[in-house]
Protein backbone atom coordinates (compact mmCIF):
# COMPACT_ATOMS: atom_id res chain seq x y z
CA UNK A 1 0.00 0.00 0.00
CA UNK A 2 1.16 3.33 -0.62
CA UNK A 3 -0.50 6.66 -1.49
CA UNK A 4 -0.05 10.53 0.21
CA UNK A 5 -3.95 10.72 1.15
CA UNK A 6 -5.37 10.34 4.53
CA UNK A 7 -6.31 6.92 3.86
CA UNK A 8 -3.92 5.59 1.57
CA UNK A 9 -5.35 2.77 -1.15
CA UNK A 10 -3.57 0.47 -3.62
CA UNK A 11 -1.86 2.19 -6.35
CA UNK A 12 -1.44 1.01 -9.73
CA UNK A 13 2.22 1.58 -10.41
CA UNK A 14 4.36 0.52 -13.86
CA UNK A 15 5.78 -2.80 -12.94
CA UNK A 16 1.90 -4.06 -12.88
CA UNK A 17 1.00 -2.78 -16.17
CA UNK A 18 3.15 -5.86 -17.30
CA UNK A 19 1.97 -8.36 -14.47
CA UNK A 20 -1.68 -7.54 -14.05
CA UNK A 21 -4.72 -8.55 -15.66
CA UNK A 22 -7.23 -4.85 -15.45
CA UNK A 23 -10.65 -5.76 -15.08
CA UNK A 24 -13.71 -3.27 -16.04
CA UNK A 25 -17.01 -3.67 -15.46
CA UNK A 26 -20.08 -4.02 -17.87
CA UNK A 27 -21.35 -0.97 -18.77
CA UNK A 28 -21.73 -0.25 -22.34
CA UNK A 29 -23.02 -3.58 -23.93
CA UNK A 30 -23.25 -2.85 -27.63
CA UNK A 31 -19.62 -0.78 -27.56
CA UNK A 32 -17.52 -2.77 -24.76
CA UNK A 33 -16.48 -5.43 -27.43
CA UNK A 34 -14.23 -2.62 -29.57
CA UNK A 35 -13.47 -0.38 -26.82
CA UNK A 36 -11.23 -2.81 -25.03
CA UNK A 37 -9.04 -2.74 -27.66
CA UNK A 38 -8.12 0.98 -26.67
CA UNK A 39 -6.60 -0.46 -23.37
CA UNK A 40 -5.11 -3.11 -25.34
CA UNK A 41 -3.56 -0.53 -27.79
CA UNK A 42 -1.60 0.71 -24.85
CA UNK A 43 -0.66 -2.74 -23.54
CA UNK A 44 -2.45 -3.26 -20.58
CA UNK A 45 -4.33 -6.45 -20.23
CA UNK A 46 -8.14 -5.49 -20.07
CA UNK A 47 -10.91 -7.75 -19.62
CA UNK A 48 -14.36 -6.94 -19.52
CA UNK A 49 -16.83 -8.54 -16.94
CA UNK A 50 -19.81 -9.93 -18.15
CA UNK A 51 -21.45 -12.15 -15.86
CA UNK A 52 -24.10 -11.27 -13.72
CA UNK A 53 -26.50 -13.50 -11.17
CA UNK A 54 -28.06 -12.83 -7.63
CA UNK A 55 -24.61 -12.98 -6.12
CA UNK A 56 -23.55 -9.96 -7.72
CA UNK A 57 -26.62 -8.04 -6.18
CA UNK A 58 -25.90 -9.47 -2.57
CA UNK A 59 -22.31 -8.99 -2.60
CA UNK A 60 -23.14 -5.24 -3.69
CA UNK A 61 -25.12 -5.13 -0.54
CA UNK A 62 -23.02 -6.82 1.41
CA UNK A 63 -19.60 -4.43 0.43
CA UNK A 64 -21.61 -1.36 0.07
CA UNK A 65 -24.01 0.82 1.40
CA UNK A 66 -27.71 -0.21 1.20
CA UNK A 67 -28.53 3.51 -0.08
CA UNK A 68 -26.26 3.72 -2.95
CA UNK A 69 -27.56 4.03 -5.91
CA UNK A 70 -28.41 0.92 -8.63
CA UNK A 71 -25.22 1.13 -10.91
CA UNK A 72 -22.43 1.56 -7.89
CA UNK A 73 -24.51 -1.69 -6.10
CA UNK A 74 -23.73 -3.81 -9.54
CA UNK A 75 -20.22 -2.68 -10.34
CA UNK A 76 -19.31 -2.77 -6.80
CA UNK A 77 -20.89 -5.81 -6.51
CA UNK A 78 -19.64 -8.05 -9.57
CA UNK A 79 -16.32 -6.81 -8.82
CA UNK A 80 -16.43 -8.39 -5.68
CA UNK A 81 -17.60 -11.27 -7.07
CA UNK A 82 -15.49 -11.56 -9.78
CA UNK A 83 -12.41 -11.61 -7.50
CA UNK A 84 -14.11 -13.84 -4.85
CA UNK A 85 -14.76 -16.53 -7.92
CA UNK A 86 -10.87 -17.95 -8.33
CA UNK A 87 -10.48 -17.47 -11.89
CA UNK A 88 -8.43 -14.13 -11.03
CA UNK A 89 -5.22 -14.07 -9.35
CA UNK A 90 -6.16 -10.98 -7.08
CA UNK A 91 -2.55 -10.42 -6.61
CA UNK A 92 -1.89 -9.79 -10.26
CA UNK A 93 -5.68 -8.46 -11.08
CA UNK A 94 -6.72 -4.35 -10.68
CA UNK A 95 -9.83 -3.21 -11.32
CA UNK A 96 -10.33 -0.44 -13.58
CA UNK A 97 -13.39 2.43 -12.33
CA UNK A 98 -14.40 5.32 -15.08
CA UNK A 99 -14.92 8.74 -12.87
CA UNK A 100 -16.71 11.40 -14.21
CA UNK A 101 -15.48 14.31 -12.52
CA UNK A 102 -18.95 15.52 -11.47
CA UNK A 103 -20.77 15.87 -8.43
CA UNK A 104 -22.64 12.63 -9.12
CA UNK A 105 -21.95 9.16 -7.56
CA UNK A 106 -20.25 8.56 -10.56
CA UNK A 107 -17.50 10.33 -9.50
CA UNK A 108 -17.10 9.44 -6.05
CA UNK A 109 -18.11 5.61 -5.48
CA UNK A 110 -14.34 4.21 -6.53
CA UNK A 111 -13.86 5.84 -2.81
CA UNK A 112 -16.74 3.47 -2.19
CA UNK A 113 -15.06 0.21 -4.22
CA UNK A 114 -12.02 0.46 -2.13
CA UNK A 115 -13.97 0.41 1.41
CA UNK A 116 -15.82 -2.71 -0.32
CA UNK A 117 -12.20 -4.34 -0.91
CA UNK A 118 -10.89 -3.44 2.04
CA UNK A 119 -14.06 -5.37 3.53
CA UNK A 120 -13.45 -7.96 1.62
CA UNK A 121 -9.64 -8.52 3.30
CA UNK A 122 -8.34 -7.36 -0.67
CA UNK A 123 -7.28 -3.77 -0.26
CA UNK A 124 -4.27 -4.45 -1.97
CA UNK A 125 -5.93 -4.59 -5.04
CA UNK A 126 -5.63 -1.29 -7.05
CA UNK A 127 -8.57 0.47 -8.64
CA UNK A 128 -7.72 2.85 -11.24
CA UNK A 129 -9.83 5.80 -11.84
CA UNK A 130 -10.39 6.60 -15.78
CA UNK A 131 -10.97 10.08 -15.93
CA UNK A 132 -10.37 13.20 -17.88
CA UNK A 133 -10.46 16.01 -15.46
CA UNK A 134 -7.30 14.76 -13.65
CA UNK A 135 -9.19 13.80 -10.22
CA UNK A 136 -6.75 10.48 -9.71
CA UNK A 137 -3.04 9.82 -11.07
CA UNK A 138 -1.42 6.74 -11.50
CA UNK A 139 1.97 6.03 -12.45
CA UNK A 140 1.19 2.75 -14.12
CA UNK A 141 -1.82 4.19 -15.90
CA UNK A 142 -1.83 6.88 -18.61
CA UNK A 143 -4.31 7.83 -21.47
CA UNK A 144 -1.72 7.80 -24.33
CA UNK A 145 -3.00 9.33 -27.79
CA UNK A 146 -3.43 6.13 -29.73
CA UNK A 147 -5.52 4.38 -26.69
CA UNK A 148 -7.71 8.03 -27.21
CA UNK A 149 -8.18 7.93 -30.86
CA UNK A 150 -8.94 3.84 -30.81
CA UNK A 151 -11.32 4.76 -27.79
CA UNK A 152 -12.88 7.31 -30.04
CA UNK A 153 -13.32 5.03 -33.04
CA UNK A 154 -14.60 2.19 -30.77
CA UNK A 155 -17.02 5.06 -29.92
CA UNK A 156 -18.18 6.04 -33.54
CA UNK A 157 -18.18 2.65 -35.31
CA UNK A 158 -20.49 1.11 -32.34
CA UNK A 159 -22.79 3.70 -32.12
CA UNK A 160 -23.17 3.69 -36.04
CA UNK A 161 -23.67 -0.04 -35.43
CA UNK A 162 -25.94 -0.07 -33.12
CA UNK A 163 -28.15 2.61 -34.48
CA UNK A 164 -28.11 0.21 -37.58
CA UNK A 165 -28.85 -2.42 -35.43
CA UNK A 166 -32.07 -0.46 -33.88
CA UNK A 167 -33.33 0.77 -36.80
CA UNK A 168 -33.19 -2.07 -39.28
CA UNK A 169 -33.76 -5.31 -37.10
CA UNK A 170 -37.35 -5.37 -36.42
CA UNK A 171 -38.13 -5.33 -40.32
CA UNK A 172 -35.46 -8.19 -41.30
CA UNK A 173 -37.26 -10.33 -43.58
CA UNK A 174 -34.42 -12.88 -42.69
CA UNK A 175 -34.38 -13.43 -39.11
CA UNK A 176 -30.68 -12.92 -37.51
CA UNK A 177 -29.13 -11.01 -40.48
CA UNK A 178 -28.46 -7.92 -38.53
CA UNK A 179 -27.29 -9.28 -35.86
CA UNK A 180 -24.62 -11.01 -38.48
CA UNK A 181 -23.44 -8.24 -39.82
CA UNK A 182 -22.98 -6.76 -36.11
CA UNK A 183 -21.03 -9.20 -35.62
CA UNK A 184 -19.02 -9.28 -39.32
CA UNK A 185 -18.38 -5.80 -39.06
CA UNK A 186 -16.72 -6.26 -35.06
CA UNK A 187 -14.67 -9.00 -35.93
CA UNK A 188 -13.14 -6.60 -39.12
CA UNK A 189 -12.58 -3.95 -36.86
CA UNK A 190 -10.90 -5.91 -34.30
CA UNK A 191 -8.53 -6.93 -35.96
CA UNK A 192 -8.20 -3.59 -37.48
CA UNK A 193 -7.44 -1.68 -34.20
CA UNK A 194 -5.18 -4.93 -33.45
CA UNK A 195 -2.52 -3.25 -35.47
CA UNK A 196 -3.25 0.41 -35.06
CA UNK A 197 -5.27 0.60 -38.36
CA UNK A 198 -8.88 2.27 -38.73
CA UNK A 199 -8.80 4.82 -36.28
CA UNK A 200 -7.58 7.94 -37.19
CA UNK A 201 -10.78 10.16 -38.12
CA UNK A 202 -10.12 10.54 -42.08
CA UNK A 203 -10.26 6.61 -42.46
CA UNK A 204 -13.22 6.29 -40.78
CA UNK A 205 -15.44 7.98 -43.59
CA UNK A 206 -14.59 4.98 -45.86
CA UNK A 207 -15.52 2.20 -43.25
CA UNK A 208 -19.08 4.47 -42.91
CA UNK A 209 -19.49 3.82 -45.89
CA UNK A 210 -19.39 0.49 -45.89
CA UNK A 211 -21.29 -0.53 -42.60
CA UNK A 212 -24.00 1.43 -44.23
CA UNK A 213 -24.02 -0.27 -47.86
CA UNK A 214 -24.21 -3.89 -45.95
CA UNK A 215 -27.06 -2.91 -43.99
CA UNK A 216 -28.85 -1.36 -46.98
CA UNK A 217 -28.89 -4.06 -48.76
CA UNK A 218 -30.72 -6.37 -45.54
CA UNK A 219 -34.17 -7.34 -47.51
CA UNK A 220 -36.92 -5.54 -45.32
CA UNK A 221 -40.85 -6.73 -44.75
CA UNK A 222 -43.42 -3.92 -44.77
CA UNK A 223 -44.94 -3.74 -41.18
CA UNK A 224 -45.47 -1.24 -38.80
CA UNK A 225 -43.59 -1.24 -35.67
CA UNK A 226 -43.74 0.85 -32.23
CA UNK A 227 -40.98 2.90 -32.11
CA UNK A 228 -39.97 3.52 -28.36
CA UNK A 229 -37.03 6.32 -27.24
CA UNK A 230 -34.56 4.74 -24.56
CA UNK A 231 -32.66 7.19 -22.39
CA UNK A 232 -32.29 7.38 -19.05
CA UNK A 233 -29.35 7.44 -16.74
CA UNK A 234 -25.94 6.06 -18.61
CA UNK A 235 -25.77 3.15 -17.00
CA UNK A 236 -29.05 1.61 -17.00
CA UNK A 237 -29.53 3.07 -20.34
CA UNK A 238 -26.69 0.84 -22.03
CA UNK A 239 -26.40 -1.92 -19.60
CA UNK A 240 -28.51 -4.88 -19.91
CA UNK A 241 -27.35 -6.17 -16.78
CA UNK A 242 -28.36 -2.47 -14.98
CA UNK A 243 -31.85 -2.23 -17.58
CA UNK A 244 -33.03 -6.04 -17.21
CA UNK A 245 -32.50 -6.46 -21.11
CA UNK A 246 -35.12 -3.31 -21.74
CA UNK A 247 -33.94 -3.15 -25.71
CA UNK A 248 -34.21 -7.46 -26.40
CA UNK A 249 -37.71 -6.91 -24.28
CA UNK A 250 -38.38 -4.03 -26.83
CA UNK A 251 -37.57 -6.29 -29.55
CA UNK A 252 -39.31 -9.11 -28.42
CA UNK A 253 -42.47 -6.87 -28.44
CA UNK A 254 -42.21 -6.05 -32.00
CA UNK A 255 -40.69 -2.62 -31.46
CA UNK A 256 -38.35 -0.54 -32.63
CA UNK A 257 -36.26 0.77 -30.27
CA UNK A 258 -34.53 4.25 -31.10
CA UNK A 259 -31.54 5.16 -29.00
CA UNK A 260 -29.00 8.01 -28.94
CA UNK A 261 -25.97 6.97 -29.17
CA UNK A 262 -22.73 6.94 -26.51
CA UNK A 263 -20.52 9.65 -28.69
CA UNK A 264 -23.28 12.18 -27.18
CA UNK A 265 -22.14 11.56 -24.07
CA UNK A 266 -19.09 12.08 -24.35
CA UNK A 267 -19.46 15.54 -25.78
CA UNK A 268 -21.71 16.50 -23.29
CA UNK A 269 -19.33 15.32 -20.50
CA UNK A 270 -16.71 17.42 -22.19
CA UNK A 271 -19.26 20.66 -22.77
CA UNK A 272 -19.51 20.46 -18.86
CA UNK A 273 -15.92 20.82 -18.51
CA UNK A 274 -15.91 24.27 -20.14
CA UNK A 275 -19.08 25.34 -18.49
CA UNK A 276 -17.60 24.64 -15.03
CA UNK A 277 -14.43 26.52 -15.79
CA UNK A 278 -17.15 29.51 -17.07
CA UNK A 279 -19.04 28.62 -13.51
CA UNK A 280 -16.12 28.44 -10.86
CA UNK A 281 -14.01 30.65 -12.35
CA UNK A 282 -11.40 28.14 -12.92
CA UNK A 283 -9.27 27.07 -15.70
CA UNK A 284 -8.60 23.46 -16.60
CA UNK A 285 -6.81 21.62 -19.33
CA UNK A 286 -9.81 19.92 -20.37
CA UNK A 287 -12.31 22.90 -20.16
CA UNK A 288 -9.54 24.61 -22.50
CA UNK A 289 -9.34 21.34 -24.88
CA UNK A 290 -13.07 20.65 -24.76
CA UNK A 291 -14.09 22.78 -27.47
CA UNK A 292 -11.70 21.44 -30.04
CA UNK A 293 -12.51 17.55 -28.92
CA UNK A 294 -16.60 18.71 -29.58
CA UNK A 295 -15.60 19.53 -32.87
CA UNK A 296 -13.65 16.97 -34.10
CA UNK A 297 -16.25 13.99 -32.63
CA UNK A 298 -18.80 16.35 -33.83
CA UNK A 299 -17.40 16.37 -37.65
CA UNK A 300 -17.10 12.42 -37.19
CA UNK A 301 -20.80 12.23 -36.29
CA UNK A 302 -21.79 14.55 -39.56
CA UNK A 303 -19.72 12.53 -41.49
CA UNK A 304 -21.64 9.19 -40.53
CA UNK A 305 -25.05 11.22 -41.21
CA UNK A 306 -23.66 11.51 -44.80
CA UNK A 307 -23.20 8.12 -45.21
CA UNK A 308 -26.72 7.42 -43.71
CA UNK A 309 -28.50 9.78 -46.15
CA UNK A 310 -26.29 7.89 -48.84
CA UNK A 311 -27.88 4.89 -48.67
CA UNK A 312 -31.10 6.58 -47.78
CA UNK A 313 -31.54 5.24 -43.93
CA UNK A 314 -32.49 7.11 -40.97
CA UNK A 315 -29.94 9.57 -39.50
CA UNK A 316 -28.25 9.73 -35.98
CA UNK A 317 -29.02 12.89 -33.86
CA UNK A 318 -25.74 14.87 -33.58
CA UNK A 319 -24.95 16.69 -30.36
CA UNK A 320 -25.33 19.62 -32.16
CA UNK A 321 -28.88 18.77 -32.98
CA UNK A 322 -29.13 18.08 -29.35
CA UNK A 323 -28.11 20.91 -27.94
CA UNK A 324 -29.74 23.56 -30.30
CA UNK A 325 -33.32 21.77 -30.96
CA UNK A 326 -33.88 19.56 -28.23
CA UNK A 327 -33.12 20.96 -24.81
CA UNK A 328 -35.92 22.89 -24.28
CA UNK A 329 -37.64 20.46 -22.16
CA UNK A 330 -34.58 20.64 -19.41
CA UNK A 331 -31.63 23.40 -18.36
CA UNK A 332 -28.15 23.43 -19.47
CA UNK A 333 -27.70 24.21 -16.07
CA UNK A 334 -28.34 20.51 -15.21
CA UNK A 335 -24.99 19.14 -15.58
CA UNK A 336 -25.05 16.72 -12.76
CA UNK A 337 -24.98 13.32 -13.78
CA UNK A 338 -26.63 12.76 -17.55
CA UNK A 339 -28.67 16.23 -16.45
CA UNK A 340 -30.41 18.10 -20.02
CA UNK A 341 -28.85 15.66 -22.02
CA UNK A 342 -31.68 12.89 -21.05
CA UNK A 343 -34.69 15.13 -21.39
CA UNK A 344 -32.99 16.38 -25.11
CA UNK A 345 -32.69 12.61 -25.84
CA UNK A 346 -36.49 11.85 -24.66
CA UNK A 347 -37.44 15.63 -26.57
CA UNK A 348 -35.14 14.11 -29.18
CA UNK A 349 -37.13 10.63 -30.09
CA UNK A 350 -40.63 12.28 -29.75
CA UNK A 351 -39.39 15.25 -32.34
CA UNK A 352 -38.29 12.20 -34.62
CA UNK A 353 -41.55 10.27 -34.45
CA UNK A 354 -41.12 7.82 -31.83
CA UNK A 355 -45.12 6.52 -30.67
CA UNK A 356 -43.28 6.51 -26.93
CA UNK A 357 -40.40 6.88 -24.17
CA UNK A 358 -39.39 5.03 -21.30
CA UNK A 359 -37.00 6.74 -19.23
CA UNK A 360 -34.67 4.59 -17.51
CA UNK A 361 -34.02 5.72 -14.16
CA UNK A 362 -32.17 4.05 -11.45
CA UNK A 363 -32.46 2.80 -7.78
CA UNK A 364 -31.50 5.89 -5.57
CA UNK A 365 -30.18 8.36 -7.99
CA UNK A 366 -31.49 11.96 -7.20
CA UNK A 367 -30.45 13.17 -10.54
CA UNK A 368 -32.75 11.37 -12.32
CA UNK A 369 -35.56 13.02 -9.96
CA UNK A 370 -34.62 16.21 -11.07
CA UNK A 371 -33.59 15.42 -14.72
CA UNK A 372 -35.45 12.91 -15.76
CA UNK A 373 -38.78 12.54 -13.93
CA UNK A 374 -38.96 16.15 -12.86
CA UNK A 375 -39.28 16.62 -17.19
CA UNK A 376 -41.93 14.52 -18.18
CA UNK A 377 -44.92 16.80 -17.73
CA UNK A 378 -43.18 19.29 -19.51
CA UNK A 379 -42.50 16.74 -22.60
CA UNK A 380 -46.49 15.45 -21.92
CA UNK A 381 -47.45 19.01 -22.38
CA UNK A 382 -45.65 19.09 -25.71
CA UNK A 383 -46.67 15.48 -27.15
CA UNK A 384 -50.05 15.03 -25.37
CA UNK A 385 -50.31 11.48 -27.36
CA UNK A 386 -46.77 10.31 -26.75
CA UNK A 387 -46.73 7.47 -23.69
CA UNK A 388 -43.55 8.98 -21.89
CA UNK A 389 -43.06 6.91 -18.63
CA UNK A 390 -39.57 6.67 -16.05
CA UNK A 391 -39.36 3.05 -15.04
CA UNK A 392 -37.61 2.24 -12.05
CA UNK A 393 -34.41 -0.29 -11.96
CA UNK A 394 -33.61 -1.80 -9.08
CA UNK A 395 -33.21 -5.09 -7.21
CA UNK A 396 -36.16 -5.15 -5.35
CA UNK A 397 -38.28 -4.38 -7.73
CA UNK A 398 -39.92 -7.34 -9.11
CA UNK A 399 -39.57 -8.25 -13.15
CA UNK A 400 -43.13 -8.62 -13.48
CA UNK A 401 -43.77 -5.41 -11.91
CA UNK A 402 -41.43 -3.54 -14.76
CA UNK A 403 -42.30 -5.70 -17.73
CA UNK A 404 -46.06 -4.90 -17.11
CA UNK A 405 -45.07 -1.33 -16.71
CA UNK A 406 -43.34 -1.24 -20.25
CA UNK A 407 -46.55 -3.42 -22.13
CA UNK A 408 -48.48 -0.34 -21.17
CA UNK A 409 -45.79 1.72 -22.54
CA UNK A 410 -46.53 -0.50 -25.55
CA UNK A 411 -49.77 -0.51 -25.75
CA UNK A 412 -50.42 3.45 -25.55
CA UNK A 413 -47.48 3.77 -28.15
CA UNK A 414 -49.50 1.06 -30.41
CA UNK A 415 -52.59 3.18 -30.40
CA UNK A 416 -50.50 6.74 -30.90
S1 LIG B 1 -26.24 9.51 -12.31
FE1 LIG B 1 -27.40 8.61 -10.65
S2 LIG B 1 -27.27 6.40 -10.94
FE2 LIG B 1 -25.67 7.35 -12.19
S3 LIG B 1 -23.89 7.27 -10.85
FE3 LIG B 1 -24.87 9.30 -10.57
S4 LIG B 1 -26.21 9.00 -8.80
FE4 LIG B 1 -25.65 6.97 -9.55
Amino acid sequence: MNGTRRTPYAKFTREMKKTHTVLIPSMLDFHFPLLVYAFRAGGYKAQVLSHFSGEVIAAGWEYSNNDICYPANLIIGQFITALKSGRYDTHKTALLLPQTGGGCRACNYIHLLRKALVKAGMGYVPVISLNVSGVEKHSGFSVTPKMLLTACAAVMYSDLLMHLYNCTSPYEKSSGECKRLVCVWRKRLSKAFESGRLILPFSMGKVFDRICSDFSKVKKAYKKCPKICVTGEVYVKFCSIGNDGLEDFLRGEGCEVYMSGFANYMMYLMDNCKADDRLYDKATVSGALSPLAVKVVGSMQERMNKALAKYSLPQMSTYKYLKEKCSWAGSFGQTMGDGWLISAEAADGLQNGCDGCIIAVPFGCLVSHTAARGVISRLRKRFPNAAVSAVDHDSGLSRINRRNRIKMIISFAHKY
